[in-house]
């Protein structure tokens, strides 16, 4: 039951209905039937597929319907998936033990890498993306001995209690919580300010600046949709920290080793010649594993235990098998790699740009690095958060389900960036293509 049926040239995706008792099962068992809530499919409607297995750049789900995948596993799957070699090394680290809780060398070697990429002394590995923030703001707290914490609206940092925060009513206001089951006290020290706005960072500088610990941000906002920082702004944050005494967390859980070879700061800070104090790594560093990290300063770093008072800890924290999934990956992700990412994400760009285009649905199509995503119903560009709610949900669901009924799996919501991998081939570019011929018309006739 279910498979790619013929309709003309293109290959249209039919039946869900394994996927449909699947998700039943799971409603049964799990919230909402998933284990982290985009999965759900609440944004755009409908039944989320449950996958069953994946090669490259195609997903095949239980009903047989096989996708192109732009969303790969929310950025790790950088090379596709099942990368044969990384496959080999993970199973030949399974055979060795999967867990010892003593240190190891693929950790090692695991952390070496991402010490030779990027502009950070030291690491520890972590097991997600939001240890890796939750830890390094606790750090920077310790460091610093301060409390207040800076944030930017739209940005996302893992469901850190402090960090889920939403802005208050006005410009500078500390954060109100942004989901039941975080206390006020908790986000009493966050400050919430627009992305993109100096004068906002130094309004908030000069009324705060002696208690602010730290200002964290995505290296490049791929949480709202793609918004990268305007030139020069996160130099002008780090520089504005260091002016204060405080710390520069930059966020590259879903940047890191995607946006370019070094992340990121590869693109901005490498070129302009400034370093963040405190860096944050995870997706891509654990090659589809749970695997992620956080680094910085010598100073800074040793402050944390064993070496210093900061405590931070993990029973499975550099996980040989995570690791050495991680460490694979960025192994193969070798230069030609990221110039082959590169010509991939400009592609689909141009394509979508075109076919949103000829079916006359407004937009505005946006990258950061390899990271991009169109905005529906809106033709100015996004700079902040407040302009990334401006577009049309109505058109986005009605493109994403016409993507997805003919073989394309794009992020369920218009707030998250599409990823490619290097393993998107001219077969997979082909399907998007003649998809987009068709969902760009749907987009149209259900634009607001
Ligand atoms: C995904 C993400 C996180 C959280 O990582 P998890 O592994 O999901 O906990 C943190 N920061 C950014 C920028 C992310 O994209």
């Amino acid at each position: 039951m279910g498979h790619l049926a013929s309709s003309g040239t293109i290959r249209v995706v039919s039946g869900s209905d394994v996927s449909a008792s699947l998700f039943d099962r799971a409603r049964a068992v799990s919230p909402g039937g998933v284990n982290s809530p985009v999965r759900a499919f609440k944004a755009v409607g409908g039944t989320p597929r449950f996958m069953s297995s994946a090669s490259g750049s195609w997903l095949t789900d239980a009903d047989g319907n096989r996708y192109v995948d732009l969303v790969a596993s929310w950025g790790p799957m950088l090379l596709g998936h099942a990368h044969p070699e990384v496959v080999a090394a993970v199973q030949a680290a399974a055979a060795r033990g999967t867990s010892f809780g003593t240190p190891s060398e693929p950790e090692v070697e695991l952390a070496e890498e991402i010490v030779a990429r990027t502009p950070v002394d030291l690491v520890r590995m972590v097991s997600s993306g939001t240890e890796a923030t939750m830890s390094a703001i606790r750090l920077a707290r310790g460091f610093t001995g301060r409390d207040v914490v800076v944030k930017f609206a739209g940005c996302y940092h893992g469901h850190v209690d402090s960090l889920l925060a939403e802005a208050g009513s006005g410009v500078v206001t500390f954060g109100l919580p942004g989901t039941p089951g975080v206390p006020d006290a908790f986000t009493a020290e966050t400050l919430v300010l627009p992305y993109n706005d100096p004068a906002a960072v130094r309004a908030v500088f000069s009324e705060h600046g002696d208690r602010i610990a730290c200002v964290i941000t995505e290296a490049a906002a791929g949480n709202m949709g793609a918004v990268a920082p305007e030139p020069g702004f996160n130099a002008f944050l780090a520089r504005t920290c260091r002016e204060h005494g405080a710390l520069f967390v930059s966020d590259e859980v879903m940047t890191g080793f995607r946006a370019s070879r070094q992340g990121y700061w590869g693109i901005d800070g490498a070129v302009e010649g400034w370093a963040p104090d405190l860096m944050t790594f995870g997706k891509v560093m654990g090659g589809g594993f749970p695997a992620a990290a956080f680094g910085g300063r010598e100073d800074v770093m040793r402050m944390l235990a064993p070496e210093g008072p900061v405590y931070q800890a993990g029973t499975l924290s550099g996980n040989p098998v995570a690791t050495t999934a991680g460490l694979t990956t960025l192994r193969l992700a070798t230069d030609e790699v990221y110039t082959h990412l590169d010509d991939l994400a400009s592609t689909i760009q141009t394509m979508l740009r075109d076919a949103l285009g000829a079916a006359g649905v407004p937009h505005v199509v946006q990258s950061a690095g390899t990271l991009f995503s169109p905005y529906l119903g809106r033709t100015e560009p996004v700079r902040d958060f407040s302009d990334a709610q401006d577009q049309d949900p109505a058109a986005y669901r009605a493109f994403f389900h016409a993507m997805l009924e003919h073989g394309v799996y794009l992020p369920p919501s218009s707030y998250e960036a599409w990823f490619v991998s290097d393993s998107l081939d001219d077969d997979a570019l082909d399907q998007i293509e003649k998809a987009l011929s068709a969902a760009a018309p749907a987009a149209a006739a259900a634009t607001a």
